[in-house]
Protein backbone atom coordinates (compact mmCIF):
# COMPACT_ATOMS: atom_id res chain seq x y z
CA UNK A 1 0.00 0.00 0.00
CA UNK A 2 1.18 4.10 -0.70
CA UNK A 3 1.50 6.49 2.05
CA UNK A 4 -1.39 7.86 3.70
CA UNK A 5 -1.53 10.54 5.88
CA UNK A 6 -4.58 10.68 7.41
CA UNK A 7 -6.29 14.49 8.43
CA UNK A 8 -8.95 14.01 10.88
CA UNK A 9 -11.04 16.91 13.01
CA UNK A 10 -14.47 19.26 13.36
CA UNK A 11 -15.36 21.35 10.55
CA UNK A 12 -13.59 24.43 10.22
CA UNK A 13 -10.61 22.97 11.76
CA UNK A 14 -8.46 24.24 8.72
CA UNK A 15 -8.10 20.74 7.12
CA UNK A 16 -8.89 21.11 3.77
CA UNK A 17 -6.26 24.15 3.57
CA UNK A 18 -3.76 22.29 5.07
CA UNK A 19 -4.50 18.94 3.33
CA UNK A 20 -4.26 20.38 -0.12
CA UNK A 21 -1.70 22.17 1.05
CA UNK A 22 0.64 19.50 2.15
CA UNK A 23 -0.16 17.07 -0.70
CA UNK A 24 1.30 19.52 -3.42
CA UNK A 25 4.46 20.24 -0.88
CA UNK A 26 4.65 16.18 -0.61
CA UNK A 27 4.10 15.63 -4.31
CA UNK A 28 1.06 13.32 -2.94
CA UNK A 29 -2.90 12.98 -3.89
CA UNK A 30 -5.17 14.75 -2.09
CA UNK A 31 -8.46 13.71 -0.99
CA UNK A 32 -10.88 14.92 0.34
CA UNK A 33 -13.70 12.59 1.52
CA UNK A 34 -16.08 14.90 3.22
CA UNK A 35 -17.08 15.82 -0.33
CA UNK A 36 -18.10 12.23 -1.49
CA UNK A 37 -20.45 12.50 1.13
CA UNK A 38 -21.52 16.00 -0.37
CA UNK A 39 -22.00 14.47 -3.65
CA UNK A 40 -24.22 11.58 -2.06
CA UNK A 41 -25.93 13.61 -0.11
CA UNK A 42 -26.32 16.59 -3.54
CA UNK A 43 -28.05 13.35 -5.55
CA UNK A 44 -30.09 12.82 -2.30
CA UNK A 45 -31.91 15.98 -2.66
CA UNK A 46 -31.96 16.10 -6.65
CA UNK A 47 -33.92 12.68 -6.58
CA UNK A 48 -35.84 14.02 -3.39
CA UNK A 49 -35.02 10.90 -1.66
CA UNK A 50 -36.01 11.20 1.90
CA UNK A 51 -32.62 11.13 4.10
CA UNK A 52 -34.32 8.56 6.28
CA UNK A 53 -34.52 6.29 3.78
CA UNK A 54 -31.40 4.17 4.19
CA UNK A 55 -32.28 1.70 1.44
CA UNK A 56 -32.34 4.18 -1.32
CA UNK A 57 -28.99 5.94 0.15
CA UNK A 58 -27.47 2.98 -0.02
CA UNK A 59 -28.25 2.74 -3.15
CA UNK A 60 -27.75 6.17 -4.84
CA UNK A 61 -23.61 5.74 -2.73
CA UNK A 62 -22.87 2.42 -4.51
CA UNK A 63 -24.19 3.54 -7.65
CA UNK A 64 -22.33 7.05 -7.25
CA UNK A 65 -19.11 8.03 -9.68
CA UNK A 66 -17.45 10.32 -7.97
CA UNK A 67 -14.34 11.28 -9.35
CA UNK A 68 -12.13 13.98 -7.57
CA UNK A 69 -10.24 15.43 -9.75
CA UNK A 70 -7.25 16.94 -7.61
CA UNK A 71 -4.82 18.60 -10.22
CA UNK A 72 -7.77 20.91 -10.73
CA UNK A 73 -9.38 21.18 -7.68
CA UNK A 74 -13.34 19.58 -8.88
CA UNK A 75 -15.49 17.07 -7.84
CA UNK A 76 -17.09 15.38 -10.56
CA UNK A 77 -20.50 13.84 -10.03
CA UNK A 78 -21.84 10.99 -12.54
CA UNK A 79 -19.94 13.65 -15.39
CA UNK A 80 -20.98 17.04 -13.94
CA UNK A 81 -19.12 19.29 -12.19
CA UNK A 82 -20.45 19.48 -8.72
CA UNK A 83 -17.57 21.43 -7.63
CA UNK A 84 -19.97 24.62 -6.34
CA UNK A 85 -23.06 22.50 -6.03
CA UNK A 86 -21.69 20.37 -2.76
CA UNK A 87 -21.00 23.49 -0.54
CA UNK A 88 -24.24 24.80 -0.36
CA UNK A 89 -25.63 24.60 2.91
CA UNK A 90 -28.61 22.07 2.73
CA UNK A 91 -26.00 20.17 1.08
CA UNK A 92 -23.56 20.38 3.59
CA UNK A 93 -26.43 19.64 6.54
CA UNK A 94 -27.76 16.36 4.37
CA UNK A 95 -24.45 15.24 4.10
CA UNK A 96 -23.82 14.71 7.62
CA UNK A 97 -27.46 13.56 7.60
CA UNK A 98 -26.49 10.86 4.94
CA UNK A 99 -22.86 10.02 6.61
CA UNK A 100 -24.77 8.45 9.94
CA UNK A 101 -26.08 5.59 6.99
CA UNK A 102 -23.91 2.85 7.77
CA UNK A 103 -24.60 1.27 4.29
CA UNK A 104 -23.34 4.79 2.96
CA UNK A 105 -19.89 4.56 4.78
CA UNK A 106 -19.74 1.16 3.57
CA UNK A 107 -19.81 1.99 0.26
CA UNK A 108 -17.72 5.19 0.55
CA UNK A 109 -14.59 3.83 2.20
CA UNK A 110 -14.35 1.18 -0.05
CA UNK A 111 -13.86 4.01 -2.85
CA UNK A 112 -11.88 5.59 -0.25
CA UNK A 113 -9.20 2.69 0.10
CA UNK A 114 -9.10 2.02 -3.39
CA UNK A 115 -7.58 5.33 -4.09
CA UNK A 116 -4.71 4.88 -2.10
CA UNK A 117 -4.20 1.48 -3.60
CA UNK A 118 -1.61 3.08 -6.05
CA UNK A 119 -0.83 6.74 -5.01
CA UNK A 120 0.27 8.49 -1.86
CA UNK A 121 -2.59 10.35 -0.43
CA UNK A 122 -3.27 13.10 2.26
CA UNK A 123 -6.92 12.18 3.13
CA UNK A 124 -8.97 14.62 5.01
CA UNK A 125 -12.35 14.02 7.14
CA UNK A 126 -13.82 12.55 10.41
CA UNK A 127 -13.08 8.98 10.21
CA UNK A 128 -9.59 8.23 8.22
CA UNK A 129 -7.27 7.23 11.29
CA UNK A 130 -9.79 5.27 13.19
CA UNK A 131 -11.62 3.18 10.48
CA UNK A 132 -10.59 3.85 6.91
CA UNK A 133 -6.70 4.12 7.24
CA UNK A 134 -5.90 2.31 10.72
CA UNK A 135 -2.69 2.00 9.89
CA UNK A 136 -1.61 5.54 7.87
CA UNK A 137 1.54 6.38 8.34
CA UNK A 138 0.93 9.82 10.29
CA UNK A 139 -2.81 10.74 12.11
CA UNK A 140 -2.81 14.38 12.90
CA UNK A 141 -6.71 15.57 14.64
CA UNK A 142 -6.80 18.88 13.69
CA UNK A 143 -8.72 21.25 15.92
CA UNK A 144 -9.29 24.93 17.13
CA UNK A 145 -11.39 26.94 19.28
CA UNK A 146 -15.64 26.95 18.31
CA UNK A 147 -15.58 30.39 17.87
CA UNK A 148 -12.26 30.42 15.55
CA UNK A 149 -13.55 27.95 13.53
CA UNK A 150 -17.19 29.54 12.80
CA UNK A 151 -14.83 32.90 12.06
CA UNK A 152 -13.03 30.72 9.24
CA UNK A 153 -15.94 29.16 7.81
CA UNK A 154 -18.14 32.52 7.87
CA UNK A 155 -15.21 34.24 6.18
CA UNK A 156 -14.64 31.28 3.48
CA UNK A 157 -18.69 31.16 2.99
CA UNK A 158 -19.29 34.93 3.38
CA UNK A 159 -22.21 33.89 5.68
CA UNK A 160 -22.92 35.39 9.27
CA UNK A 161 -21.72 34.36 12.08
CA UNK A 162 -24.65 33.70 14.21
CA UNK A 163 -26.12 30.63 11.42
CA UNK A 164 -22.36 29.40 10.59
CA UNK A 165 -22.41 28.87 14.36
CA UNK A 166 -25.41 27.33 14.62
CA UNK A 167 -25.01 24.77 11.49
CA UNK A 168 -21.37 24.10 12.61
CA UNK A 169 -22.03 22.96 16.08
CA UNK A 170 -25.49 20.85 14.68
CA UNK A 171 -23.21 18.91 12.22
CA UNK A 172 -20.20 18.47 14.97
CA UNK A 173 -22.84 17.11 17.37
CA UNK A 174 -23.85 14.59 14.85
CA UNK A 175 -20.34 13.66 13.48
CA UNK A 176 -19.79 12.98 16.96
CA UNK A 177 -22.79 11.10 18.32
CA UNK A 178 -23.56 8.56 15.60
CA UNK A 179 -23.23 5.07 16.10
CA UNK A 180 -20.80 4.34 13.15
CA UNK A 181 -17.27 5.68 12.95
CA UNK A 182 -18.11 8.95 15.23
CA UNK A 183 -15.81 11.57 14.92
CA UNK A 184 -13.08 10.65 17.53
CA UNK A 185 -9.15 11.68 18.04
CA UNK A 186 -7.73 8.03 17.27
CA UNK A 187 -5.29 6.94 20.24
CA UNK A 188 -2.24 7.35 18.36
CA UNK A 189 -3.41 10.59 16.12
CA UNK A 190 -1.45 14.01 17.19
CA UNK A 191 -3.42 16.38 18.29
CA UNK A 192 -2.89 19.70 16.73
CA UNK A 193 -4.90 23.21 17.80
CA UNK A 194 -4.97 25.49 14.82
CA UNK A 195 -6.58 28.37 17.16
CA UNK A 196 -3.03 30.18 17.45
CA UNK A 197 -1.22 29.44 14.51
CA UNK A 198 -0.80 30.37 10.88
CA UNK A 199 -1.47 28.23 7.71
CA UNK A 200 2.58 28.62 7.26
CA UNK A 201 3.09 27.12 10.89
CA UNK A 202 0.51 24.48 11.02
CA UNK A 203 1.95 23.49 7.60
CA UNK A 204 5.66 23.37 8.62
CA UNK A 205 5.09 21.48 12.05
CA UNK A 206 2.78 18.59 9.88
CA UNK A 207 5.97 18.42 7.33
CA UNK A 208 8.29 17.88 10.00
CA UNK A 209 6.28 14.79 11.06
CA UNK A 210 5.79 13.70 7.70
CA UNK A 211 9.90 13.99 7.16
CA UNK A 212 9.98 12.07 10.63
CA UNK A 213 8.32 8.87 9.63
CA UNK A 214 9.10 9.05 5.94
CA UNK A 215 13.20 9.24 6.65
CA UNK A 216 14.49 6.29 4.27
CA UNK A 217 10.82 4.91 3.30
CA UNK A 218 10.87 3.27 6.63
CA UNK A 219 7.84 3.07 9.39
CA UNK A 220 8.25 4.40 12.55
CA UNK A 221 5.12 3.78 14.95
O1 LIG B 1 -15.46 17.77 5.57
P1 LIG B 1 -16.83 18.28 5.23
O2 LIG B 1 -17.32 19.30 6.19
O3 LIG B 1 -16.95 18.70 3.80
O4 LIG B 1 -17.77 16.99 5.38
C1 LIG B 1 -19.17 17.05 5.24
C2 LIG B 1 -19.80 16.00 6.14
O5 LIG B 1 -19.46 14.70 5.68
C3 LIG B 1 -19.35 16.04 7.60
O6 LIG B 1 -20.12 16.92 8.39
C4 LIG B 1 -19.53 14.59 8.03
O7 LIG B 1 -20.85 14.34 8.46
C5 LIG B 1 -19.31 13.80 6.76
N1 LIG B 1 -18.00 13.14 6.71
C6 LIG B 1 -17.87 11.93 7.37
N2 LIG B 1 -16.71 11.23 7.27
C7 LIG B 1 -15.69 11.70 6.56
C8 LIG B 1 -15.79 12.95 5.90
C9 LIG B 1 -16.97 13.66 6.02
O8 LIG B 1 -18.80 11.49 8.05
N3 LIG B 1 -14.58 10.98 6.46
Amino acid sequence: MAIVIAIDGPAGAGKSTIARRLARRLGYTYIDTGAMYRAVALWAIRQSVELSDMHRLDQLAQAADIQLDSTRDLVILNGEDVTLAIRAEDVSAAASQVAAVPAVRRALVLKQRALAETQNVVMEGRDIGTVVFPNARLKIYMDADPGERTRRRATEAGADLESVREQISERDRRDQTRGDSPLAQAPDALYLDTTDLTLEEVEEEILKMVRARTSNGKEHS
